[in-house]
This record gives C-alpha cells, structure tokens and sequence, in this order.
C-alpha cells in the first residue's frame, strides 16, 4: 500500500459520504508528506511549526464538523475520528492537537457561542489562521473539575475580569483564543457556578511550556489570569454541563489518537517480525511472538469497533456519553498494551531512540490520562449503568 493511501477498517466505510472519503485522502497524503518527514525532528524541538497548522487548515483538518456557513468542512465525527487516527500513525503530538482544537476549541464555542463570538471566530478557527485552546485544568483541580479556583468577576455589566492559574493546557501559548473555565459566582444553592470565557493570546501570562513524557512537540503549557478581561461564552452558569457535551465530543478524538499510534505500533512489529532472524529463525516463526501480534490485532479491532460506535452516535446527534467513555477507556489502554508488546517485538531495537516505537509507547500514554482519566471514565460507565438500572426498579 502507498504511504499516502488512507486505510481503515472496513466497516467504517459504511458510514463515511464521498466527500469524506476524498477528504481522508488528502488528510493521508498530507500526513504522509508534510508530517511524517518532520515527526521525529519537532519531536525533539518541543515543537510544530505553525506552517503545518496552517496547511492543516487549509485541508479542513482544523474545521472538520464545523458547518460549511462558518467555513467548516461539516464532516460527520465517523470521518473527524478517522482523520486524526490517520494523522497519530505520524505523530501523536500533531493528531492530539488536532483533536483538541476541533472537539473543544472549535465545539465549544459552535455549541455556546452568540452571533459576535462567531462573527469573531469564524471561519479564522476552522481554517487554521487562529488556533483555540481550552482550559480547565488548574493546580488544584484535575479530575475534579469541581475544584477549579480561577475566578471570574463582572466589574461592570457584561465585562468580566479573570484570576487565576491554569496547567497543562495543550496549545495553551500558541492559541490566539482560550477557552477559560472559572467561577462565576454561586448557585440558587450555595455551589460554585462555573461559566466559560473567551479570553485573547494576549491577555494570558505564559508559564512554562510543561515538560512531558511524550507528545513533546505539542505546547502543553502552563499559564496564569491576573484581572484578565474575558468574554462570557455561552449562558453564564452553563460552563461545566457545556465543558463535559464537549468532552464527550474529545474522548473520541483521544481514543482515534489511540487507534493511530497501536496501528502504526503494530505495522512496525509485523515488519519487524519478518525481517529479524534469530536461532536461523524469522522473529515471525515463533510461536510466543505470533501470539503476542494476534492479541495486538484482536484489542485493536475491539477498539475501532468501539470507537466507531461512539462516533456513529455522535454523527446522529444521539447522546453517547457511555459510547465515548467506553471507547477512550478501552482503546487507550489497549494502545498502550499494544505499543508496550511492539517494544518486545522489537527487542533492545525497540527501546532505541532510532525508531518510533518508543514515541509511539510515551505518546499513547497520555491517552489515559488526558480528557478524563481511565478511573474517570470508569466512574463515568459504573454510573451511567447503575443510574439506568436504578431508574429501571
Ligand atoms: C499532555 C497533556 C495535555 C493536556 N491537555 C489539557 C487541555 O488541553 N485542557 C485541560 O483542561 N486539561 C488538559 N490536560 C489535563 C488532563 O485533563 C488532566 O491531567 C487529567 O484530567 C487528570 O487530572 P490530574 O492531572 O489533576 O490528575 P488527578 O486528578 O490528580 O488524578 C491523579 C490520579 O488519581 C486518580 N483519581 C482522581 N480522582 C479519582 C477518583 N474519584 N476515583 C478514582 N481515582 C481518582 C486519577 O485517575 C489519577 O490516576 C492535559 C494533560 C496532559 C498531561
């Protein structure tokens, strides 16, 4: 198969229009030619430049499900999810950044955002001259999204001023616009109220520039509000019902991330398989390593499958909050499983900076920890269950 040729399972090519198709033809000859010769260097600088962005955009890769009036492609998440497991077989970092700009910096302000804040927006966010990032996450406040402590003040009607710090925000200084999670005051019932805010590059105090285990070259940043003007988005009290729809929308992005960074893995440890002799043998003859490739494979199909599932949800704009907890748990764990055997596969070869594998490994491991943890989503999946069975008595 060509390099550039997009492959996916089959049974998503049901639910992909010819548009789409096209589309995913051009996101795999561009993943092929303008990120898959540059992976390894941005890795090792920490960064993307912002001409591969720019050329993303153009392609429709930072606008995907935005529609077309905004100067969005109006593809369906089936065809979103594909894209950007197309773009993590390269690197994780880009297709992570990617993701998140769609899911969140470009979904969250479709769902919430008012006429201005469109006209203000679009179509710079879905054709990638402006970048969005999305915070919610603060020293304090991680899988406990409850604990934010950033505050937003109204000093005068509808002019909002902001405090407070945020960490481990992907894109966090390259994004022109941030969307800001913060407390806005309290309910009728004594609880915090969080609102989202639209807040200008130019308004944040950078921090530092996170030093991750893998996904080096995305801007995981750190950065601080002090008296911050920000702009409401969306009904004030609204941000956190508004901040997990959105999530919904990125832990299929995370787990396509997933699917990406396994596949390209596991293609590497077959190569690997037939061409590595020892004891007069292919690497590919004993049984032990058999072994290990067929439990690769069967993890990563059960992985499609579901990702697939929560993504055909969301193209019906059918809830799929269990559908896409399910899919990021399991096609993350599954990822990291399947590049950690990849590693054994390739022997001492295989711990070597001198192939991807262990970028692939460093990158997948992110997946059960960003957009909701692995515990997280469990708690999300036992409750969804027991509320149904409970509602059911
Ligand atoms: C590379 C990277 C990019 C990121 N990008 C973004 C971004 O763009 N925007 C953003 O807002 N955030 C972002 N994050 C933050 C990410 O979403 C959080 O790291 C994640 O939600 C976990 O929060 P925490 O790190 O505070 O861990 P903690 O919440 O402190 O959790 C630590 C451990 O405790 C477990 N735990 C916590 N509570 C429970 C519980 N109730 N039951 C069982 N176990 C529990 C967790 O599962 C985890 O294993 C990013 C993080 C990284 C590393």
């Amino acid at each position: 198969m060509n390099a550039s040729t997009p492959s996916w399972p089959d049974s998503w090519l049901d639910h992909l229009a010819p548009a789409e198709v096209e589309f995913l033809r051009e996101v795999a000859a561009f993943a092929a030619n303008d990120i898959a010769p540059h992976a390894s260097a941005w890795e090792e600088e920490e960064a993307i430049p912002r001409e591969a962005f720019t050329k993303a955009g153009r392609i429709g890769l930072l606008g995907m499900t935005a529609p077309r009036a905004l100067g969005g492609r109006e593809f369906s998440y089936v065809a979103a999810a594909l894209a950007v497991r197309e773009l993590a077989k390269y690197q994780g970092a880009f297709a992570i950044d990617v993701a998140a700009h769609n899911a969140l910096g470009v979904g969250h302000p479709l769902a919430a955002g008012s006429e201005a804040q469109h006209k203000l927006l679009f179509p710079k966010i879905a054709d990638g001259t402006w970048l969005m990032a999305w915070a919610l996450t603060e020293p304090e406040a991680g899988s406990d999204s409850g604990g934010v402590q950033t505050v937003a003040k109204e000093v005068a009607p509808g002019k909002w001023e902001l405090n407070g710090q945020k960490r481990y925000i992907t894109m966090g200084h390259w994004a022109e616009y941030l969307i800001v999670m913060a407390v806005s005051g309290q309910t009728p019932e004594g609880k915090k109220e969080f609102s989202a805010f639209l807040v200008h590059q130019s308004k944040i105090k950078p921090g530092r520039k996170v030093p991750t285990c893998g996904l080096r070259a995305s801007d995981t940043a750190e950065f601080e509000l002090v008296g911050a003007p920000g702009d409401l988005l969306g009904p004030r009290g609204s941000g956190q019902a508004m901040a997990l729809a959105c999530l919904d929308k990125g832990r299929i992005g995370v787990a396509a991330v997933s699917l990406g960074l396994a596949r390209a893995a596991l293609d590497a440890a077959l190569q690997h398989a037939v061409n590595r002799r020892q004891f007069g043998k292919r690497l590919a003859d004993f049984q032990a390593l058999q072994f290990m490739l067929a439990d690769c494979e069967v993890e990563l199909r059960a992985a499609e499958a579901l990702v697939l599932q929560a993504a055909v949800l969301a193209k019906r704009g059918a809830r799929h909050t269990l559908e896409s907890s399910v899919a990021k748990l399991y096609a993350s764990e599954a990822a990291s499983r399947i590049c950690n055997r990849v590693i054994q596969i390739h022997g001492g070869y295989g711990y070597t900076r001198d192939i991807p594998v262990e970028r692939f490994w460093r990158d997948a491991r992110l997946s059960e920890i960003g957009e909701g943890s692995s515990e997280v989503q469990r708690i999300i999946i036992s409750r969804t269950l027991l509320k149904a069975m409970e509602g059911k008595r």
